[in-house]
């Protein structure tokens, strides 16, 4: 008989006779497919805990395997591999090997969050892919994803000044992605400014992003929020 989800078996597991007579029924082409057994060793039992500590993640040990989500899914829609019901069945058993396999696959998710509403475990697997992202790049199996850096970026600045200065999260972030600072966008949006702000306003906003006199006094802000969010890090730990 037809077998679901199809895609998530290797092509050289799955055997199948075009044409097949069996005691006088046609079983020809997928009715007479069979699937080579397989045997996977390598787990880790501790993995859906290790996921359970990135945001998101959190009720990743709900699942009753329901298929919603992948049902619902934008991303599925356009490519059966992409699955995240499987993704947290392999996520709850431990192999993240297969779930390495599919590096390529699952940063693909739009977010659009259809999979999340749709759950009634409220498991929100957009969150768990995003969790599941986050975890291959801190293992090093994906380099970080630009919006990873932006994030880094982002809190840095934080910690250091209590709060940010616009024009230094994005040099420091040209920078650390290696791109130049004429980005067509950024100049197309600097000639726009330029000629709708007046010259006043323009200089003091140049001055502003060397001099950075809005962060001036913040310091100590980022001292306290550096040590929350080091007490949030423990406390998912526990
Ligand atoms: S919809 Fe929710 S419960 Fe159902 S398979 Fe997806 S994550 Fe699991
Ligand atoms: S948020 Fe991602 S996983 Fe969920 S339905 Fe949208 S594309 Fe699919």
């Amino acid at each position: 008989m037809a077998i679901h989800e199809k895609a998530l078996i290797e092509a050289e597991r799955l055997r199948q006779h075009d044409s097949l007579t069996l005691e006088g029924v046609d079983v020809s082409g997928h009715w007479n497919t069979m699937i080579r057994p397989r045997t996977l060793r390598n787990y880790h039992e501790d993995f859906e805990k290790t996921l359970q500590r990135y945001p998101g993640a959190e009720n990743v040990h709900r699942c009753w395997q329901c298929g919603s989500c992948t049902n619902s899914c934008t991303m599925y829609a356009q490519n059966l591999q992409f699955n995240p019901r499987y993704w947290i069945y392999l996520s709850r058993l431990g192999l993240t090997d297969e779930l390495i396999k599919d590096k390529d696959i699952i940063w693909q998710c739009v977010s659009c969050n259809k999979c999340t509403h749709i759950c009634p475990r409220d498991v929100r697997p957009e969150g768990v892919m995003k969790a599941l992202l986050h975890w291959m790049e801190d293992q090093g199996i994906t380099p970080k994803s630009p919006s990873t850096i932006f994030d880094e970026e982002f809190t840095a600045q934080i910690y250091k000044r209590g709060r940010i200065e616009d024009t230094h999260v994005l040099l420091g972030f040209f920078h650390k992605t290696k791109q130049s600072l004429f980005q067509p966008w950024l100049l197309e949006f600097s000639k726009r400014m330029s000629k709708r702000l007046p010259v006043k306003h323009s200089l003091r906003m140049g001055l502003n992003a060397v001099l950075r006199p809005k962060t001036k006094s913040w310091g100590n802000t980022g001292e306290v929020l550096s040590r929350y969010v080091s007490q949030q890090k423990e406390s998912h730990r526990d």
